[in-house]
Parts: structure tokens; sequence; C-alpha cells
């Protein structure tokens, strides 16, 4: 019996709750073991109890290390892949000189696809089970990005970017076009597998108000996608929105007059918020995508987390790559503590791993499919090394003298020094990646 059954043993760590509601809202179980069948999990818990309900099924040992769910990213650019880490620019210059000569390379399928199997393989190195891209303005690397996933059955969110004005001619669409096309693109992916559509307005100042309304009709006809776009996240940004869009006293109205502010909606960065701002995004439920090593290289600034707690707006923790400089959630989160440093908060390591998680998985309205470990969940899970490296390992040593080799100090060495090096093996559905 049991031969489709999988036994992975090791520590095992996951939430069950937002632990800045509660301080037991996770589970720990440093000598456990996860339980998969068919892809999906069927038990998590101390191994000493599962050894004897799963005797006879195959076993797979990772003792040491951790296993946890994979992580997920809520806002990248995948066809930014080829313009990481490129010097010295902010924000709009930046698109205008790296982002949108590479984003032309993408009206071809052959090009689209080697970026999308380099993009997607990328995210299992880190760890990356589950993210909400933007593709380009070409519908082939929106079925470029969905084809490369499926062979994975990966949970994707993806959508072909809206923009009808302010960028290069190869990049515009037509608010009619970039309507029709979404469309036909929503009806051949979303919730086709995993997929899910996300309507994708780049942001205000690349489309007009006819195509923001035209996105906000789509995603009423479609209601059941998600929307994500980029607000607030500097300052000549916001001036050259206000200055487009003369009627509206601030960013975010820009958006809700066309629609779409919802409870399905992830906004990019959003640093430089109005009180006023950050409460009606509070209101709606709708999502932050904050993008720490991103908001530091281009200079944006620093997102004030513990305002956005106080007031209920959801955060999430994202890369951004390209302007972004690390596919790493883990290295994410590092860089997210120092931000908030910067703010006189310093945000718990137990907050950081719920919000590349289960807190991400709820904002997304996936907590059902991923991001724990509850039973019937698809298997998205990692695992984890403590000590890839020799800085790693002293202080491991270190704290396992001084009897403090807990899991907080665990998980906070993996924030700090962590990075791809860590990660030990990424499975979607119960399958090695
Ligand atoms: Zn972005």
């Amino acid at each position: 019996m049991n031969d489709t059954i999988k036994l992975y043993r090791g520590e095992v760590f996951d939430f069950t709750d937002s632990p800045l509601d509660r301080s037991d809202a996770f589970r720990y179980f440093p000598d456990g073991a996860l339980v998969v069948k068919e892809g999906i999990i069927i038990d998590c818990g101390p191994f000493k109890e599962l050894e004897d309900r799963y005797a006879g099924c195959e076993r797979i040992d990772y003792s040491g290390k951790l296993i946890m769910p994979g992580f997920i990213d809520s806002h990248i650019h995948y066809p930014q892949a080829e313009i990481i880490g490129m010097y010295g620019k902010q924000l709009l210059e930046w698109l205008n000189d790296y982002t949108f000569p590479a984003e032309q390379a993408f009206s071809s399928p052959e090009h689209a696809e080697r970026i999308a199997r380099f993009f997607v393989q990328e995210l299992f190195r880190n760890g990356t089970t589950t993210c909400m891209a933007y593709a380009t303005v070409h519908a082939a690397s929106v079925n470029a990005l969905f084809s490369v996933a499926s062979e994975y059955n990966m949970c994707m969110m993806t959508g072909k970017v809206l923009m009808d004005r302010n960028a290069p001619d190869g990049l515009t669409d037509t608010a009619v076009r970039g309507e029709v096309e979404s469309r036909s693109l929503i009806e051949a992916w979303h919730k086709k597998g995993r997929n899910r559509y996300v309507i994708t307005p780049r942001f205000a100042i690349s489309c007009s108000n006819e195509q923001l309304k035209a996105a906000g009709r789509l995603h009423e006809q479609y209601p059941d996608t998600y929307i994500q776009t980029h607000l607030s996240e500097n300052k000549e940004e916001i001036c050259n929105t206000l200055s487009l869009c003369p009627g509206c006293r601030d960013y975010l109205e820009v958006y809700e007059r066309a629609g779409l502010v919802t409870d399905r909606s992830v906004f990019g960065h959003c640093i430089h918020l109005s009180d006023s701002e950050c409460r009606r995004l509070a209101e709606a439920g709708s999502v932050i995508a904050h993008c720490p090593t991103s908001n530091l290289f281009l200079g944006s600034g620093l997102y004030d987390m513990r305002q956005a707690n106080r007031i209920g707006m959801q955060t999430t923790l994202a890369t951004d790559v390209g302007a972004g400089t690390s596919y790493s959630l883990l290295r994410t989160m590092g860089e997210s503590y120092k931000v908030q440093q910067l703010n006189g908060y310093p945000m718990s390591v137990l907050e950081s791993f719920y919000k590349c998680t289960l807190g991400a998985a709820k904002a997304l309205h996936l907590e059902d499919e991923t991001g724990s470990f509850e039973k019937g969940r698809k298997a998205d899970f990692i695992v984890l090394d403590y000590a890839a490296t020799p800085s790693q390992q002293i202080r491991r040593e270190y704290l396992e003298r001084n009897g403090k080799w807990e899991l907080e100090n665990k998980l906070f060495g993996l924030q700090t020094l962590g990075d791809d090096r860590n990660i030990v093996a990424t499975y979607i559905m119960g399958k090695r990646m």
C-alpha cells in the first residue's frame, strides 16, 4: 500500500494565521513530517506520530533542514530578466533607457519562450513556487509564460501589459486593442490548470483614461481575474500622473475612477501615499506589494510597513525584478528588514516570512490552494539548508553552543544571510523541480 504516498522528514514549519494577530500563528515541528499524496498535502505533524500511520510509504529524509511552503512573489517583471542590475537611474529614466528597449523584443514568440523558461527556472532555484508577474504588451509574452508554467503545474498569475501612451511605438496598444487582446487571453488561460489572469495596466502615465476604464470593465466582466499596476513609487511619477489626470485629487483616485481598486487588485510600491489613500486601499481590501530591493536600487523611497499594518492595509513582499536586484525572497526579506529599520520599525522575522507565504496566499485569494501545509493544499514546498555558507555555519555553531539555536534565530539567519544557495529543493505539487 501507500506507494503513491511520500513522507518528507525534516524541520517542518508553516503559518496557520497572521503572526501580527496572534503569537501562536505558526506550527513548527523540529522533527516533523510532511505527507504528500499525488501532489496534495494529506498530513503534517511530528515525525514520531506520523511514521506508523504512513509505514511502508516512500520516505525522503531532509533531517536538519527546513521544510516550509514555497515563496509567493507578488510583483515581478519577467521580461526584465536581461536588464537586472543596470546602473544609475531613477524610475522614469530607467523605464525609458533599459526597460522599454528590452520589452520590445517580446514581439518574438521565440524570445518570449526563451526568457519565460529562464525566468521560471530561476524562480524555482530561489524557492519561489507562485508568482504574479508582468508580461509585456505583446500577447505572445503572456502565452509564453503561461505555457512554460503549465508544463510544471505551477500557479502562475500574469497578464498582458496595457500601455496606450508615453511609450515607444513598438510597445503601445490602444484602449480597444488592449481590451480585445486581454479578453481573448482571459478566455484562453484564466483558470486553465493553475493559471490566473491578471489585468495589467502598467501605470497611469502609460494608460489613457479610456484604457483604464476598459481595464475596469474587463474586471467587471470577469470578476475573478486579478488586477495589477504600480502606485506611488516615485515622486516625479506622482507629479506626472496628476498633471495627466487633472480632475483627480490624488494618484489613487485615477484608478478608483476606473473601477480598478478592488480586493483583487495588487498595487506595486505605494511608498508616498497620503493617509486618505492608505485608508481607501485598506477599505477596498487591496493588496500592496512592497519591493524593498527595487525601492532601494532606484532610490524610490522607504515603504512604511508599520503605518500600513496600523491602518489595516494588506502588504506582501515582492522582488520587482528587474528593478529589484534579486529573485530571492530571502534577500528581499533581509532588505525589507533594513528599510523598516530606517523607519524605526524592527519588523519581526515571523512577519516577513508570513508576508511571503500564507499572508501572500490570503491576500491573493489562494489560501485554499497554496501557502501552508493544511490538508488538501497543493504540495508546493521548499527545503532549506540553514548553513549553506561558512558565515552561516559559524553563526549556527555559536548559537548552538549558547543554547540559542531556535526557530526565530534560524529564520532570521536565513533572511539576513541567505539566498539561492540555501534552497536545497523546490517542489511543485509534490514534484521536485
Ligand atoms: Zn514593477
